[in-house]
């Protein structure tokens, strides 16, 4: 379905970026990797698909690292059709403790990025009138938590991002579109686990039972794979005209 386009994945070298990369991959699409950490075994895993990879290191949270990024995918591949963007991270803490610096990370990484990819990247798909527009926000782009005061503000700016840009875009072909995961078992998401083992003496599997039960009605992790599958949909001719949604995969979460 995706073969000759090009899908830009922020933040895919773990997780769900990498979860939605294999699935486009899997559709052929040519993929643009992007992160931290080890590339050369996620590189692999998409080669293994049958569909050409790279990788540009651009930190997400640096303009003038995105606008390299944008203009190596324009050299390496013509342009970039599907852009996902996926690229997060986390802090918990009240806000009166809130470091400064963390919040300034968290709106430039999980907000900003999105912006100057979007902005980068919409000429050439306005020129090619189709394009695909995917934001990886969270159900906390639709409810609250406790604690997590930039990324909540971040993911429910995210959530208004995606909504402009589809209203701006509604008579192209290009939509835009958000992903709402509720908990996932990722690194970012393992570390919450791990940290409230350690702050209460539980052990990793206990942890992890009151993380979901807190929150997920389903008592189930949502998966990169099953993540995947949601932006294929959105890229498929079925969701030509699903535009602006915020759509939750979150075991029930947002519905309580
Ligand atoms: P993860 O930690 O596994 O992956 C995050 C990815 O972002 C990694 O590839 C990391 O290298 C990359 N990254 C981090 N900072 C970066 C930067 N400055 N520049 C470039 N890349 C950077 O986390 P994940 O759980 O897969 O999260 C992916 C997205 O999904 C995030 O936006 C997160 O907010 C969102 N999300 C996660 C969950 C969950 O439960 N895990 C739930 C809802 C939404």
């Amino acid at each position: 379905m995706l073969r000759g386009k090009t899908a830009l994945v922020t933040g895919s070298t773990s997780g769900i970026g990498l979860g939605i990369a294999k699935a486009l991959a899997r559709q052929g699409a040519r993929i643009l990797l992007n992160g931290f950490g080890d590339v050369q075994a996620p590189k692999a895993e998409i080669a293994a698909l049958g569909v050409e990879v790279d990788y540009h290191g651009a930190d997400m949270s640096r303009p003038a690292d995105i606008e390299q990024m944008m203009q190596f995918a324009a050299e390496r591949f013509g342009q970039v059709d599907v852009l996902v963007n996926n690229a997060g991270i986390q802090h918990v803490a009240p806000v009166q403790e809130f470091p400064p610096e963390k919040w300034d990370a968290i709106l430039a990484i999980n907000l900003s990025s999105a912006f100057h990819t979007t902005r980068l990247a919409l000429p050439a798909m306005r020129a090619a009138n189709w394009g695909r527009i995917i934001n990886v926000a969270s159900v906390h782009g639709l409810v609250a938590s406790a604690e997590k005061c930039a990324y909540v503000s971040a993911k429910h700016a995210l959530v208004g991002l995606t909504k402009v840009v589809a209203l701006e875009n509604a008579t192209t072909g290009i939509t835009c579109n958000a992903i709402c995961p509720g908990w996932v078992l990722t690194p970012l998401v393992q570390k919450q686990v791990d940290d409230k083992a350690a702050a209460h003496g539980w052990s990793n599997e206990e942890a992890t039972r009151r993380l979901l039960g807190e929150k997920e009605p389903s008592m189930q992790f949502t998966t990169p794979e099953e993540l995947g599958e949601l932006a294929v949909f959105f890229c498929s001719p079925a969701a030509n005209n699903v535009r602006g949604v915020a759509w939750n995969m979150d075991g029930g979460w947002a519905a309580q």
